[in-house]
C-alpha cells in the first residue's frame, strides 16, 4: 500500500464525518471516455514550476488516482473548498487549514472537482480547469502541475487561444480537427517533464474552462474524435497565422520531408505585409547572441531560395568571416517576430551606399512582383514589397507597395517621406547615386548601416494557414475542404482503439 492510501486511511474517519460514502463511487472509470482519449497538460513546469500552490472548488473535492488513462476515485472531501498544496521533504503534502488530506498525493493521485463529471472545474493559479490536478515535486523543491482531462475537454480550453471564437464555424472546425491531431501527435514530446503536452505556445495554448466558449466548443463536439491520418498515421497538424500566397514543403523549413506537408499555391491568403529594418551593428549582436556572430556586418545576402521562392539561406558577412543561416534557422535566430516568414527581400537603408534593390529571382516579371521603376507608376496588384530602381539624371527613385491596392512613391535625389502605412520606414535615408537592382536579376547583398527585410505572411508557413481557412470559410467551405487543400493526401476519421 503505498503512502497515500496510508495517509488518507488514516484520516478518513475525519471525512466521513462530513461526506458521502464513497462506496457509490468505488469504480470511477470516466466512463464517457476510453482509457486512451484522456491527455495530461503541464500547467506549471520548469521554471515556471511553484513551490506551493493552493486550489479551490466550491462544491468540494475528490481524491483519485490515475487509472488506465482515467480517473479511479478514492475518496470524497465534499466540504473542503481550499486546498495547499506544499513540499514536505520528497513529497507533495495537501492540506486545508490545519487539515492534513495527504502527505504524499504520490505520482498517481489526482485532485479533482467534486463535480468534475458534470463539467465542475478546480481554479488554479487565476484559471480554472476541468478534470483532475497533480502534483509532482521536483528535485529544485519546485512542483509540476499537471492536468488530467479528456482530450476532447482539452480541446474546449485550446480553440479560442489557437483561432478566435469570433471565426467561422467551418474554420473552427478546421482548427478543432487540427489542434486534436496535433496534440496526439505530440505526445512523448514531454514525456520526461511527465505529462503529455505543455499549456504554452510549445505545443498548444491551453486555458482551461476559463477559455471555453460556445462557438468554440460547438466546434470540437461537432468533429468530435476526428483526426488527420496519413500513411497510416496521425498527422501532425502543423499550422501558422499567414502563408503569404504559398506554403511551404516541410523540409525546405526544417528537415524532414513530411507527406502530407507539401506546398501549395494559396490564393485565399489575405495580404499580410511585414517589415523589419535592423540596424547592421544590432544585427551583428544578434547573431552574436545567437552563437552565429561574424565582427562588424558588411552584407546580408540572400542566397538560397526554395522552389516556391521563399528564403531557403541567408549569408551575412562580417569582418571576421561570414555565417549562413539556413531554413527556419534565419527566424529563430533573428526573431521570428522580426522576420516574420521566409517570404521577404532585403534591402539597404544605409544613406551612404544607396539603395540596393533584392528581388527574388526569377520571380520579378511574375503577376505576384511588379517591378516599379519609374516615377508615377502605381502597383495595380500583386505583392511587390520593396523596389528602388534608378531614374534618369542619377536620381534614385524608391518605390514600396504593399499589397494590392497601396503604391507609394516617392522621387527625389533623397528618396524622402511619403511612405504609408505599414510600409513606413522600409527604406531609410538618402537614396541617391549608386541605386542598383534590376528585374530578375536575383537576390543581391545588402549593404550599409540598416537592413532592412520587406516580407510577407507569418509564421513558418507548413501545414494550415489559418487566415486562409478563415477566408476560405467565408467563402463556403467546408472544414473538410479547408483541410484537404492544406494537407496534402491525408484522411479524416475517428481515432480508432
Ligand atoms: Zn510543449
Amino acid at each position: 500500500m503505498n503512502r497515500f492510501f496510508v495517509c488518507v486511511l488514516s484520516i478518513v474517519v475525519a471525512f466521513c464525518a462530513f461526506s458521502p460514502a464513497p462506496a457509490a463511487y468505488a469504480d470511477m472509470a470516466w466512463e464517457d471516455f476510453m482509457p486512451n482519449e484522456f491527455i495530461k497538460v503541464g500547467l506549471a513546469y520548469g521554471s515556471g514550476a511553484p513551490a506551493s500552490c493552493e486550489i479551490y472548488s466550491d462544491n468540494g473535492f475528490i481524491l483519485g488516482f490515475e487509472d488506465d488513462g482515467g480517473i479511479m476515485e478514492a475518496f470524497h472531501l465534499r466540504d473542503y473548498t481550499t486546498i495547499t498544496v506544499k513540499l514536505s521533504g520528497r513529497y507533495a503534502t495537501a492540506l486545508s487549514g490545519d487539515t492534513l488530506i495527504s502527505d504524499d498525493l504520490g505520482v498517481s493521485g489526482y485532485i479533482l472537482p467534486y463535480d468534475y463529471k458534470d463539467g465542475g472545474s478546480i481554479r488554479f493559479g487565476g484559471a480554472s480547469y476541468r478534470g483532475g490536478l497533480s502534483f509532482r515535486p521536483n528535485p529544485n523543491n519546485t512542483i509540476t502541475v499537471v492536468n488530467l482531462l479528456p482530450l476532447e475537454h482539452y480541446l474546449y480550453g485550446v480553440l479560442n487561444s489557437e483561432m478566435g471564437r469570433q471565426n467561422p464555424g467551418e474554420a473552427l472546425k478546421a482548427q478543432a480537427v487540427v489542434s486534436r491531431s496535433y496534440a496526439i501527435h505530440s505526445f512523448g514530446d514531454h514525456a520526461a517533464d511527465g505529462f503529455d503536452v505543455c499549456s504554452g505556445v510549445h505545443c498548444q495554448v491551453y486555458k482551461g474552462s476559463s477559455a471555453e466558449y460556445s462557438e468554440t466548443s460547438r466546434a470540437a463536439d461537432e468533429t468530435a474524435g476526428l483526426i488527420m491520418y496519413s500513411g497510416g498515421k496521425v498527422a501532425s497538424g502543423n499550422f501558422f497565422k499567414n502563408s503569404g500566397g504559398h506554403t511551404q514543403n516541410s523540409e525546405d523549413v526544417w528537415n524532414d520531408r513530411v507527406s502530407h506537408l507539401r506546398g501549395v499555391n494559396d490564393e485565399f491568403s489575405p495580404d499580410y505585409p511585414w517589415s523589419w529594418s535592423v540596424s547592421a551593428s544590432r544585427l551583428g549582436d544578434t547573431l552574436a547572441a545567437g552563437n552565429m556572430g561574424c565582427g562588424d556586418i558588411s552584407s546580408v545576402t540572400v542566397s538560397g531560395r526554395s522552389a516556391n521562392g521563399y528564403v531557403s539561406e541567408l549569408t551575412v558577412r562580417g569582418s571576421q568571416g561570414s555565417v549562413v543561416l539556413k531554413k527556419e534557422q534565419i527566424r529563430s535566430i533573428l526573431g521570428a517576430s522580426n522576420v516574420k516568414s521566409l517570404n521577404f527581400t532585403l534591402s539597404s537603408g544605409s544613406g551612404t551606399g544607396g539603395a540596393v534593390v533584392s528581388k527574388p529571382g526569377g520571380n520579378a516579371a511574375g503577376a505576384s512582383r511588379h517591378a516599379l521603376g519609374s516615377s508615377g507608376a502605381k502597383a495595380l496588384s500583386g505583392k511587390i514589397y520593396a523596389v528602388s530602381a534608378p531614374s534618369g539624371g542619377g536620381e534614385a527613385v524608391s518605390a514600396v507597395s504593399i499589397g494590392p491596392s497601396t503604391a507609394v512613391l516617392a522621387a527625389s535625389g533623397t528618396t524622402q517621406g511619403a511612405m504609408q502605412g505599414t510600409a513606413q520606414g522600409v527604406l531609410q535615408g538618402g537614396a541617391s547615386g549608386t541605386s542598383q537592382g534590376g528585374a530578375g536579376t536575383g537576390d543581391s547583398p545588402a549593404t550599409g548601416g540598416t537592413i532592412v527585410f520587406t516580407g510577407s505572411g507569418f509564421g513558418h508557413g507548413v501545414g494550415l494557414p489559418q487566415d486562409s481557412a478563415i477566408e476560405m470559410a467565408k467563402q463556403g467551405y467546408s472544414y473538410m475542404e479547408i483541410l484537404n487543400k492544406y494537407y496534402t493526401g491525408i484522411s479524416i476519421s475517428r481515432r480508432e482503439g
